[in-house]
């Protein structure tokens, strides 16, 4: 974005996590704010929905970094949004993440210090790279707690190291192949593959999970309601169920959006807290130079998943206070069918429910790509059903017979294009791999007047992510001078 906006009109396109913070932030400066969402239901990714009485997750399944002092934590703070009413701590038996391999198991524990132990411990041989690894994330984790993360306003390559592909790093410290499976599997909750992941982001979401770990005491819609209400008692205007078709400029300035429906809502500013490449269909042809819309529109995406909701006898399957990951690592440590699996609290009457996420590509649903939700044909069903069954059988290898199981839904990459209107079904927006960084760097300075990024697509994904790319989003809107006054002693 050009300048610091001057009006006070300003409409966020999405009611994700993404938008809706970005509205409650705005909202708190006393800018009047209208956020429009295409879906009934304000949230996004961050929304659950219920089958047979249960909860199921779609896009939020634990968090970290929700102490009062971490920086989600104070970014909440900052929001007015209480962490103890959503969350419960994770972790009473010192484990947050089991990763289970053919031939090994590694635990991620609370605490860079007992992470840093059991690696130690896993990885004597490694002693020399574990020295650089801890280092560098204890140095970001730093960095993380700091306010001035935060206010970053200058050039993000700042520290060139830090946004080295890990696989680069790992050469150069010649880590095991066992070491680099381990630090593969946070990379897959940004959707990027271990090698071409900047050190920066492999890093964060490691730290951010270490610092505390969290999951929602009930559910992704209670979480979404909580945000929408904030946004609303603040004065914001919310409006659903209706698509922004159109972002109207004059003389390359932001002046108004048109919606499907055919109302035009002025504006001084639009954050758009959607995917860019939906963004770029938002925009005349000549809104942004030829080759900034072609490299936007060359983007690489993180992939899809299945999902698969599933309930079982309570009894038989109590609820397991720490995630599970299934891996197969091949000889050089690269996992490439990493399967997690939640069991939590179903309902009152003895179920509990089974979260089975795996990736699965876009190009594998091509048949049914220009088909709707719930107007896909019994074959895509029956693709579906085939797939979830098999997941269900790999569960079986890790948690036994299955006692009870229903299958309660299974949702695919066509499944979250089209809730979300995003390209591709992709999990964490446009891909965060080191060879694409540059291009990405363009998306937070869009050559237009009042318009810009929030949501994942900004900085990061994931929900600490998405929430910074709202920060982040503020801060051009405000310029850093008064975004620094008015956050520094809360961030
Ligand atoms: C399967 C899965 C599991 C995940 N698990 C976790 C997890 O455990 N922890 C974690 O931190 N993160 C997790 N994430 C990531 C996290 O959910 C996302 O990073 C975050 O929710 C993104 O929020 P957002 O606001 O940027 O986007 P979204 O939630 O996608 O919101 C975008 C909104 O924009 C709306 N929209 C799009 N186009 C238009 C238009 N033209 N007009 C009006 N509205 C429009 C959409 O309807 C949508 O509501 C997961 C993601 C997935 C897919």
């Amino acid at each position: 974005m050009r300048n610091p906006v001057e009006g006070k009109n300003i409409v966020v396109i999405g009611a994700g996590v993404g938008g809706l913070s970005t509205g409650i932030l705005l909202s708190l400066l006393d800018y009047h704010v209208t956020i429009v969402d295409k879906n009934r239901e304000p949230g996004g990714l961050m929304r659950s929905y219920s089958r047979r009485g249960i909860d199921c997750p779609v896009g939020v399944h634990y968090v970290g970094a929700l102490d009062t002092f971490e920086p989600l934590g104070k970014m909440f703070g900052v929001l007015g949004i209480s962490v103890d009413d959503l969350f419960y701590r994770m972790g009473d038996e010192r484990v947050t993440d089991r990763y289970i391999f053919d031939d090994f198991v590694f635990d991620l524990p609370v605490g860079i210090d007992a992470y840093e132990k059991n690696l130690r411990k896993a990885f004597p041989l490694d002693s020399a790279a574990l020295d650089v690894l801890m280092k560098n994330l204890r140095e970001i984790a730093g960095t993380m707690m700091a306010p001035s993360f935060f206010l970053n306003s200058g050039n993000p390559f700042q520290h060139m190291d830090h946004f080295r592909p890990m696989g680069e790093l790992l050469d150069d410290l010649a880590a095991s192949p066992r070491l680099r499976a381990v630090l593969a599997v946070p990379c897959q909750l940004i959707g990027v593959q271990l090698n071409d992941c900047p050190v920066i982001f492999h890093h964060m979401v490691v730290a951010g999970y270490l610092f505390s770990s969290w999951r929602l005491k009930d559910g992704g819609a209670k979480m979404a309601d909580v945000f929408a209400a904030r946004f609303t008692e603040l004065g914001g205007n919310l409006i659903l169920n209706q698509s922004v078709r159109k972002i109207n400029l004059e003389g390359g300035n932001v002046v108004s959006i048109s919606l499907d429906k055919g109302v035009d809502l002025p504006a001084d500013a639009v954050v758009a807290a959607i995917h860019p490449k939906t963004l770029l269909g938002l925009l005349d042809e000549s809104a942004l130079r030829a080759s900034l819309r072609e490299r936007i529109a060359a983007l690489e995406e993180t992939d899809g998943v299945i999902a698969v909701q599933a309930s079982v006898d309570a009894a038989a399957h109590g609820e397991v206070d720490y995630n599970i990951y299934r891996l197969h690592a091949d000889e050089r440590g690269f996992i490439d069918d990493g399967i997690f699996y939640q069991i939590r609290r179903g309902d009152d009457q003895g179920t509990n429910l089974l979260s089975i996420i795996t990736r699965s590509l876009y190009n594998d649903w091509s048949s049914w790509e220009n088909t709707l939700t719930g107007r896909r044909g019994a074959a895509y069903e029956e693709k579906k059903l085939a797939m979830a069954c098999d997941l269900l059988r790999k569960a079986e290898e890790l948690f036994g017979p299955l006692k009870n199981a229903l299958i309660l839904d299974v949702f695919t990459p066509l499944t979250l294009r089209d809730y979300m209107n995003c390209p591709e079904g992709s999990c964490y927006g446009v891909l965060r791999s080191a060879r694409q960084l540059l291009k990405i760097a363009s998306l937070n300075n869009l050559p237009i007047g009042g318009l810009c990024l929030a949501g994942q697509n900004a900085m990061a994904p994931g929900v600490m992510g998405s929430i910074m790319g709202s920060f982040n989003a503020v801060r051009q809107l405000i310029g850093d001078q008064r975004f620094a006054g008015e956050f520094n002693r809360q961030l």
